[in-house]
């Protein structure tokens, strides 16, 4: 295509005079993979049509909140509905509660929710309560694992277990992560020494149980148990970060993955997003009666958001809730992942390319490495070029996927078969060109 014909290339030319980047996200710029971000025109279903009027067979889904596909009809109902009747109202609605009964019938381990608008505020809120519940100061995070981008979260691992993280952003004092650890990801070693060392000082203990901004990596069992132990036996509180898994990977979360191998388990504190707003901007954090009293207006935590509980946000993430709730929805949306993640590692191995592959309910991810990796150091050894070609060679035929090795993928229930297979066909094109 000639750049007077893209309109692609046309947009992003313009867009970068007003917008830094030409973008409100830094991955949707293509830095990692070169090229033309694709401005999406509209979607529906498992597809989404860029501003060429190309088709594409979207696995990113807005990055995890469109499990049911764009324009579910249940779901655009909701919201017309809801828009005729107000858009904001800054008082308390009916909504709001039905949505915080929904959540908590789903996820047992929360006994009181609050509602906000990104994952970055609810994890932000999230480890302010943990802080104020404890009245303590140190936090644990690990490496790879994303929460937002929170002042405190925006940090890496110093020099060793008795120092603590530097940051990774400019503008963030290194003063302010002066209280955050960052660890390995099941590294147990390291965990135990970090507790040996802070343990009376750790307000919390925050963790993508899947991790899936590192990829698709997995807490292993064991290192989830020590690490529920740890938190206990410590008085820190286990935070759950499960803005990508919440209803995406299970019903209940990965927390529900976790208890189906450890009976009983349950984190201290939940923080969702994504897909609870089914794609408006709506998120969460929970936990226990005890510690969410100690929010304001009940306790000395303070915490507010002039659109939290959005009457719009909230229809949109009920009417969600109810379609993924339904009898045989994760069964039916498990068997379809599953059967991408199958046929591209049949390709592959057709193609003698190295590739490792995981998944669980919608969410996948996949690695050009011989073995699944379980940290962030062994995801960062794949071959940045080979994926590009792949990212492209895929682009090229109507598939889209994250475009960066380090991210995850997400199927929904509007994916067919034949979507499935359109893509493991054109998969197998590429891998042959590796
Ligand atoms: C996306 C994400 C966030 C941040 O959510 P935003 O809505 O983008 O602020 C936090 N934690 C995890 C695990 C995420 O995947």
């Amino acid at each position: 295509m000639t750049p007077s014909t893209d309109r692609n290339q046309q947009l992003f030319d313009r867009a970068r005079k007003t917008i830094p980047g030409g973008v409100n996200s830094p991955v949707r710029a293509f830095r990692a993979v070169g090229g033309t971000p694709r401005f999406v025109q509209r979607a529906q279903g498992a597809y989404f049509w860029d501003a060429n009027g190309k088709r594409h067979i979207d696995y990113i889904g807005s990055w995890g909140p469109m499990i049911l596909g764009h324009g579910h009809p249940a779901v655009v109902e909701a919201v017309q509905k809801a828009v005729l009747e107000g858009f904001s109202f800054g008082a308390p609605t009916e909504r709001e509660v039905e949505l915080a009964e929904e959540i908590l019938d789903l996820v047992p381990s929360m006994e009181m929710v609050r509602l906000v608008s990104s994952g970055t505020e609810a994890a932000m809120s999230a480890i302010r309560l943990a802080r104020g519940a404890t009245g303590r100061s140190k936090l644990i995070k690990f490496e790879g694992c994303y929460h937002g981008h929170a002042d405190a979260l925006l940090v890496k691992a110093g020099s060793g277990l008795a120092t603590f993280g530097n940051p990774t952003s400019a503008g963030v004092p290194p003063e302010v992560v002066q209280h955050t650890l960052v660890l390995e990801y099941n590294n147990e070693a390291q965990l135990e020494e970090a507790f040996e060392l802070h343990g009376p000082d750790i307000a919390c203990l925050m963790i993508e149980p899947i991790a899936g901004n590192m990829n698709f990596v997995r807490a292993s069992v064991p290192f989830m148990q020590r690490c529920r132990e740890l938190c206990t036996r410590h008085g820190a509180l286990l935070a759950f970060d499960e803005v990508m898994t919440g209803f995406r990977v299970a019903l209940g979360g990965a927390q529900s993955v976790y208890a189906r191998a450890l009976p009983g388990f349950r984190p201290d504190i939940t923080v969702l997003g994504k897909v609870i707003g089914g794609g408006m901007p709506l998120a969460a954090f929970g936990g226990s009666r005890a510690v969410m009293e100690q929010l304001a207006p009940l306790g000395p935590v303070y915490q507010a958001g002039t659109l939290s509980g959005n009457p719009v946000a909230t229809a949109c993430g009920l009417a969600t809730l109810r379609e993924i709730r339904k009898p045989g929805f994760f069964e039916a949306l498990s068997a379809q992942t599953c059967s991408l993640v199958d046929g591209l590692k049949t390709a592959a191995l057709s193609a003698g390319v190295p590739f490792s592959a995981d998944c669980e309910g919608g969410m996948f991810g996949f690695f050009l490495l011989a073995a699944l990796p379980q940290n962030y150091p062994a995801v960062m050894k794949s071959d940045g070029s080979r994926f590009n070609t792949l990212f492209h060679g895929l682009l090229d035929r109507g598939i889209y996927i994250a475009p960066a090795l380090y991210e995850a993928g997400f199927v929904s229930s509007a994916h067919s078969d034949a979507d499935i297979a359109e893509t493991v066909s054109a998969a197998r094109d590429v891998f042959r060109l590796l």
